[in-house]
């Protein structure tokens, strides 16, 4: 075993013990699952899966499709359309809550009930199949094999699902869906019970991790810009009631789903999902929680601490008879630039007066323009005899 899958190994045996919490029971299907399955799975930026555990189990995505289903409707409609139907706000209130903006009828954000409805409801296609076919499509693409609805669960929530059937009718007495209210919560219900293990989610987290490119399948699957807004929205509203604590205690973006799944993203560094069927009184799944809290202290994955190497290119200097080449890799972002602009410093104090230094940012993976900008003036501004190639 490596060392990172036994750090994972360590994390969920210490969480085995809380047993904390029961199985969802308004889906009644949903109460039948083995309470005592745990999992945990994590994949990195060369597209490595480690899971442990019941890493085989399957259960159904839930509310662990809005992200994505979100995501669709951004690359089916672009921001500003979406964002029209439905806010970007963190509700504080339950999954199922009634939270709807006064007048406008408008959810408060794309992951709670409501909001995901609205943003299902946004999605084309003629009939049910056609719209679910394209969700499953985008699904499948984000883990990476084609994902499956689980018949029965499905029908278990539709013979159920009054209360998501009762916003749907809400939302679209104000307008805010209008497409009929049974193919909206239908095909909700459906993207719902499609049926997902623990890799399969942590290989979904891990392509909104690298910028909407699956690191397993290589395939690019959205945008940068589609799964910056997923993981914005994600970050503020993907817990629920909870996701204030969650983001002082886990600093990740994330989502639950009352299956007992959670994923979660540390973005340019991995995707994680774990799973276990008991709930808190949030919906969220406690050792699921527990779990991920863990892993993310040990691993530095708090967005919100320092990093070190954020946005610092690697820098290699060569010397020649006619001068000197900087040879700048990786990223380029504005801190990095301080880092090479120190380094420029000390070589114009070193080098004798008539030879040249070579600035080549040929090699970098990723710039971003306001450092580059920056580099190039304070460059030319040092009394050196400079060459920048790009
Ligand atoms: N299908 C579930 C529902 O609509 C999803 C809720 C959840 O996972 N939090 O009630």
């Amino acid at each position: 075993m490596d060392t990172i899958t036994a750090l994972l190994s360590g994390a969920l045996e210490e969480v085995r013990p809380l047993t904390d919490g029961a199985t969802a029971s308004y889906i009644p299907e949903l109460a039948e699952a083995d309470p005592d399955q745990l999992a945990l799975s994590v994949v990195g930026p060369r597209g490595r899966v480690r899971s442990v555990g019941d890493e085989d189990a399957e259960f159904t995505i839930q509310s662990m499709s809005k992200p994505f289903v979100l995501a669709l409707a951004l690359v089916e409609h672009g921001r500003d359309a979406v964002f029209a139907k439905v806010g970007a706000e963190p509700s504080g209130e339950p999954f199922n809550a009634i939270s709807l903006e006064q007048n406008t009828g408008r959810p408060a954000n794309p992951l709670i009930n409501a909001g995901a409805i609205a943003t299902t409801a946004l999605i084309g296609g003629d009939d049910l199949d056609a719209r679910t076919g394209r969700i499953v499509e985008l699904l499948s693409a984000f883990a990476g094999r084609s994902l499956w609805v689980d018949e029965s669960v499905y029908a278990s929530e539709s013979l159920t699902g009054d209360r998501n059937r009762a916003l749907a009718h809400l939302m679209r007495s104000y307008g805010i869906i209008d497409v009929p209210v049974e193919l909206a919560v239908e095909t909700y219900f459906r993207q719902c019970a499609l049926l997902v293990t623990v890799r399969d989610l942590a290989v979904m987290a891990s392509t909104l991790a690298f910028g909407g490119w699956n690191p397993v399948t290589g395939e690019r699957v959205v945008s940068e810009a589609v799964a910056r807004d997923v993981l914005s929205i994600m970050a503020s509203c993907g817990m629920y009631d909870y996701s204030g604590q969650w983001l002082l205690r886990v600093g990740l973006p994330a989502k639950s789903g009352v299956s007992g799944g959670i994923l979660a993203v540390a973005p340019s560094q991995f995707g994680v999902a774990a799973f276990s069927p008991r709930l808190d009184g949030y919906g969220n799944s406690v050792r699921a929680v527990a779990v991920v809290e863990r892993l993310s202290e040990r691993l530095g994955m708090h967005l919100l601490e320092p990093h070190e190497n954020l946005a610092a290119p690697t820098v290699s200097v060569d010397s020649s008879p006619d001068g000197r080449t900087i040879r700048l890799s990786g990223e380029l972002g504005f801190a990095g630039t301080e880092r090479v602009l120190a380094i420029l410093r000390d070589l114009a104090g070193s080098i004798p007066a008539g030879s040249t230094v070579t600035l080549d940012v040929r090699e970098l993976a990723r710039t971003h323009p306001a450092a580059l900008a920056a580099l190039e003036g304070e460059f030319n501004a040092l009394p050196l005899g400079l060459r920048l190639q790009t």
